[in-house]
């Protein structure tokens, strides 16, 4: 399938040579490209260029883009999205006084998403699942992180990672799968939090290993889940297994999660919404990428990441959603990018690449995806008719997207 975008308005995140990541003051240049062709070939980003030098190539659809500005797919590098049944109930009881912490203390929260999970059968899980995957697509996402964590035994966890996987083989966007069986304490192992953690280790992981069902390793390395103790026993374990870490640290409270991270070569360390001096120099000069999840921080009302402070002192950053039942039931990352601009003060380029290629990094596709660049993935976003790219997180309650084509295939269909 050829695929030729013509009159492009402004083709953006066009990298001739691809980076791998972007860093501090490299995150305020977003390369474009002024009434642009674009040439997409059986997946693949074939060539592109300038209108006045639009060679005659042939193609199988044509897309007149004339007012339109096409981006690459946003990169979510942090979801939740296979769950079951939802917890609006919660947000009620949020909006009626009681904490998070509260919730989860009266059996709510991620316990109640385990008991749910577990009941649900796999071809439900599914379905349910599948659902909310279509709409991130045709929300412009072409690659997403996906975590276990919400089953919690080892045969309901096996159960959401074979349901991420098999997401991923049955759509076009690239999904990479995560191990969270450390999300939380079940109640099984009440009182018994070591016990849970040896069964993670001895029983859980060689599973998930041998089935080659994630790819990275994940662990809520907080007050009242787990400690920094526990987060290193499970990634030194993990390592074995060649599992890559993406850890949850700093959402609540700084207890030396991020050192963890880096020192286990964490791919990213993610939410950070509490942050220390500490924390930032143990990021310096490592390869780890730091994650914001500003749609959480909107949710929860809790402290936004302080995202300038990262970028400031030269660090990179990458966005991405938390899409969850409990503290972001949200998979749109244009309100991510929005809500980076508008409550973080990033510029809209700033957002754009923490959203793309920072966001690819965080799930190690940079290689394939989050920019405009020969024989990457065919993963694209055809905007509306806007003014310019900043109108993007300007207009933030809009829907601004008119079709998103991931790995060459069209995700709206047009009356
Ligand atoms: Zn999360």
């Amino acid at each position: 399938m050829k695929i030729l975008l013509t009159h492009i308005k402004e083709l953006l995140q066009v990298r001739d040579t691809p980076v791998e990541r972007l860093c501090g003051d490299q995150m305020k240049t977003l390369p474009t490209i002024k009434n642009a062709w674009l040439y997409l070939v059986d997946g693949k980003i074939d060539n592109y260029g300038t209108m006045d030098a639009l060679p005659n190539l042939e193609a199988d659809k044509l897309i007149n883009c004339s007012g339109r500005t096409v981006l690459p797919t946003w990169c979510d590098s942090h979801s939740h999205l296979v769950y079951a049944g939802n917890r609006e109930q919660e947000f009620v009881d949020r909006i009626n006084g009681l904490s998070y912490q509260e919730i989860a203390a009266n059996g709510g929260g991620i316990i109640h998403s385990a008991k749910k999970l577990q009941a649900t059968s796999e071809q439900d899980l599914f379905s349910q699942s599948e659902n909310r995957l279509n709409e991130v697509m045709r929300l412009g996402t072409g690659a997403i992180e996906i975590k276990s964590g919400y089953g919690l035994t080892l045969d309901a966890e096996l159960k959401m990672l074979k349901v991420a996987k098999k997401l991923g083989e049955k759509h076009p966007i690239k999904v990479q799968t995560t191990f969270l069986g450390a999300h939380a304490v079940p109640p099984e192992f009440k009182n018994n939090k070591q016990g849970y953690l040896d069964h993670i280790c001895n029983d859980m992981l060689p599973k998930v290993a041998d089935e080659k069902l994630a790819t990275f390793i994940d662990i809520f390395c907080e007050k009242g889940y787990f400690t920094v103790a526990d987060t290193y026993q499970l990634l030194a374990v993990a390592k074995k297994y060649n599992l890559i870490p993406k850890i949850h640290v700093n959402q609540f409270n700084a207890i030396g999660g991020v050192e963890a991270g880096v020192q286990h070569q964490a791919l990213s360390v993610d939410h950070l919404e509490v942050l220390t001096d500490n924390d930032l120099l143990a990021l310096k000069g490592s390869k780890t990428m730091p994650v914001a999840l500003p749609s959480c921080s909107y949710f929860l009302s809790i402290p936004y990441t302080p995202a300038r402070k990262i970028i400031d002192a030269g660090l990179p950053l990458a966005l991405a959603t938390d899409y969850n039942p409990g503290s972001t039931p949200s998979g749109n990352m244009n309100f991510v990018v929005a809500t980076a601009c508008i409550k973080m003060k990033l510029t809209p380029e700033e957002a754009i690449n923490a959203a793309t290629i920072n966001g690819a990094y965080a799930m190690d596709i940079s290689g394939s995806h989050g920019s405009i660049s020969k024989g990457k993935s065919a993963s694209v976003i055809i905007t509306k008719e806007i003014p310019s790219y900043a109108y993007l997180p300007y207009s933030f309650g809009s829907n601004l997207i008119e079709q998103v084509i991931i790995n060459g295939q069209l995700m709206i269909k047009k009356i």
